[in-house]
């Protein structure tokens, strides 16, 4: 054996070094422990987790962040299957992720081997990129392919399966094929025929609206797209994890007034997302039916989905914006017939906020959610990456905890995930470390969201993150019950009968969850004990801290105009 000799585990730890990855998250088993040391000493971040599902959520926020995928690491059989879910979840948000599964030995194939899968087609649907390396020497060629992939055109998964026997099998290094970094991703260029277009709908329409998707926060195109919506003086809608391409506070931002301003624009730019059921499908009642639809996206395939676009364009939200500036400058006074548009929005604005400022200002016990919320956002730092999970808690805090900054906003996604939240709190911790050391990462979770990925609170304890962990605990999904009825519900019936589905038990301490490390969390009732725990929690820099806050489990949502978003029009 020669000194140049190489093993399996080596070759693709440097192999993800070469390709920019900078953190693995997983859990280890036959047969990758051995590579999750390689990894480590290869100078890598490695992340154990406690479920392989926090793990790819966690892979998939620093892929978002980073714009480099992160590594989700896990074994074979049950160790990817696990991870499934989060691959899904990765490929329909469009985020960069590449996942590498351990399998079973490839002489044990087809006789029972331990945990064996067909790994490579179980992850096909959820990828861009499922394969297995044919042999040592070519994992490098195969790895910038999956990261290639994850990266170019939409962002999406990437799989790659290793048996153990070839992780485990030496050869001599230079045989290996070495590859060189994979570049940024092409800008597409928009054609500017379209961009005149574009500009010259927007010029004559009376009702514009910009709509922002998590496409845009992705494309980095913050700057660009501030600086066109004050420029041309433009409402701006994101959508929930689109907030903060343009400051909430800002106010070109209509949030406050969604419902008016999808109703009733009739020129609609949209820049990074997608026209599904975030959107109403972009069409009425939601939308007006004659509505002029810009669409500009990086997928050439996502343009004219749902509804056809007036004018389509396949590009780079920041290119595409760059020159519509250019387009648009000088017929800035074409936009002065929007003054009636903007009193309309502003109106209906000022009711919506008059009506929460009203709830919020509630202070019974059991509390509302708007009260909490409300304090919550007074308390917490404004440039802190909000995590969040659950059906009312989502939803409402999506509403009444602000974004000033892109990509600062992590939460179910296009597939409505739960359990997604203490995995993606612990990779924007530690993006903070890198890139923010004073930033904090504020995760509100509903009681129910919680319980899928609960566990992951020891992740956090053991790598130092000082993740606040606020639990707005109504005793159930959508809503539970207080004791009194949970119990009578219960009396004298077989409880697996009566119990409703979704009810969950009342009054669950999940602050002392804490206190498997000697550390205590917070319960709290009412006002003055949330503003205290949120005040200590901010203080504490090195640990997570849990802060679960009761709330009247019959609280609900201000009345919407319409049924639940989801709800089918056959
Ligand atoms: P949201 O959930 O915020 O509505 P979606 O995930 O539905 O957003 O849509 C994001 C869209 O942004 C996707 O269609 C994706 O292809 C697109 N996209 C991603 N990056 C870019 C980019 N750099 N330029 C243009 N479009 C992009
Ligand atoms: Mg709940």
């Amino acid at each position: 054996m020669s000194s140049d000799d190489v093993d399996g585990n080596k070759i693709l730890a440097e192999a993800l070094v070469a390709q920019g990855v900078k953190y693995v998250f997983g859990i280890v088993g036959i047969p990758v422990i051995e590579l999750s040391m390689a990894i480590q000493q290869a100078g890598l971040h490695f992340v154990g987790m406690r479920n392989e599902q926090a793990a790819c959520y966690a892979a998939q926020a620093i892929g978002y962040l980073t714009k480099r995928p992160g590594v989700c690491l896990v074994v074979s059989g049950p160790g990817l299957l696990h991870t499934l879910g989060g691959m899904a979840n990765a490929q329909m948000n469009c985020w960069p992720l590449l996942v590498i599964g351990g399998s079973c030995a490839q002489d044990h194939e087809g006789i029972g081997g331990f945990q064996e899968c067909p790994q490579v087609n179980l992850a096909r649907p959820y990828c861009k990129y499922s394969a297995r390396p044919p042999g040592l020497t070519l994992i490098p060629t195969h790895v910038e392919k999956a990261v290639r992939l994850s990266l170019y055109g939409r962002p999406g998964v990437s799989y790659l399966d290793f048996p153990g026997n070839i992780l485990a099998q030496r050869v001599s290094d230079s045989k290996v094929v070495h590859t060189a970094i994979c570049p940024e991703p092409p800008l597409a260029w928009p054609d500017p025929a379209l961009v005149s277009q574009a500009a010259s709908l927007i010029v004559r329409s009376m009702r514009p609206l910009v709509i922002v998707g998590k496409g845009a926060a992705y494309a980095g195109a913050e700057v660009i797209v501030r600086d066109f919506v004050r420029t041309f003086n433009l409402p701006v809608l994101p959508t929930p994890m689109g907030k903060g391409v343009v400051d909430d506070n800002d106010f070109h931002c209509v949030s406050s007034a969604r419902t008016t301003a999808l109703q009733h624009a009739d020129t609609i730019l949209l820049l990074g997302a997608r026209l599904n059921w975030i959107l109403h499908f972009g069409r009425p009642p939601r939308f007006d039916p004659n509505v002029r639809i810009i669409q500009v996206d990086i997928c050439a395939e996502e343009l004219h989905n749902s509804v056809p676009a007036k004018v389509a364009i396949h590009a780079d939200i920041g290119t595409f914006t760059r020159q519509l500036i250019q387009q648009l400058i000088g017929h800035a006074w074409a936009l002065r017939y929007m003054s009636p548009w903007w009193g309309q929005l502003n109106s209906k604005s000022d009711k919506n906020k008059a009506v929460i400022m009203k709830m919020t200002q509630d202070t019974r016990i059991p509390l509302n959610y708007y009260t909490v919320f409300h304090h919550i956002q007074e308390a917490i730092p404004k440039d802190c990456i909000i995590v969040s999970e659950g059906a009312n808690t989502m939803d409402i805090g999506r509403s009444m905890l602000r974004n000033r900054l892109p990509k600062h906003r992590l939460d179910a996604g296009t597939f409505g995930t739960m359990g997604v939240g203490p995995g993606f709190a612990v990779a924007a911790a530690l993006w903070c470390q890198d890139y923010a050391p004073d930033k904090r990462v504020i995760c509100v979770e509903g009681d129910s969201a919680f319980g899928f990925s609960g566990m992951e609170i020891e992740t956090m304890f053991r790598y130092n993150l000082p993740i606040i962990i606020i639990i707005v605990n109504n005793n159930g999904i959508y809503s539970g019950f207080d004791e009194e009825t949970f119990q009578s519900i219960r009396e004298g019936g077989e409880v697996t009968k009566v119990t409703p589905p979704t009810s969950l038990s009342t009054n669950v301490h999940y602050e002392r969850m804490m206190e498997m490390f000697n550390i205590k969390g917070h319960f709290c009732v009412d006002i003055p004990q949330l503003q205290r725990a949120l005040q200590q929690s901010l203080q504490v820099k090195d640990v997570p801290s849990i802060i679960n806050v009761m709330i009247n489990p019959s609280a609900d949502r201000k009345p919407q105009n319409y049924a639940w978003l989801t709800e089918s029009k056959l």
